[in-house]
């Protein structure tokens, strides 16, 4: 969640002696930990999977209750493997925005769709 975006300008933005001048904006995110970035990178294999396997079942991504909103918020696969490519490569996931109008059956929690995935391998 990014509320950078959201906060009024800086008064200083545009002087020379901004005692927060050395803080560059364009600086990338903290770079992650191992265990982290190990972590992202197993669950973006996940949704890579999920993605080919469940789609063709009808589930288009996750959806999950927003600790920040209160509501329900729904991903593609594709966003959601775009917003862990971008926390991979030192950016900030961009996307906050659920998709437009979406077919609320067509998305399921994380959880289950890991449980759905653990029992197509079992068979
Ligand atoms: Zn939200």
């Amino acid at each position: 969640m990014n509320y950078d975006a959201m906060m009024p300008r800086d008064p200083f933005a545009d002087d020379p002696n901004d005692p927060a001048s050395f803080l560059d904006p364009e600086e990338p995110a903290p770079p992650l930990e191992n265990d982290e970035r190990a972590a992202i990178v197993e669950d973006l294999r996940l949704v890579r999977e999920c993605q080919a396997k469940l789609t063709p079942r009808g589930m288009r991504g996750i959806l999950f209750l927003c600790e920040d909103c209160d509501e329900w918020h729904y991903y593609d696969w594709e966003i959601m493997a775009a917003n862990m490519q971008a926390t991979l490569d030192g950016k900030l996931a961009a996307v906050h925005e659920p998709s437009a109008e979406p077919d609320v059956h067509a998305y399921v929690p994380w959880d289950y769709a890991l449980g759905y995935l653990d029992g197509m391998e079992a068979r």
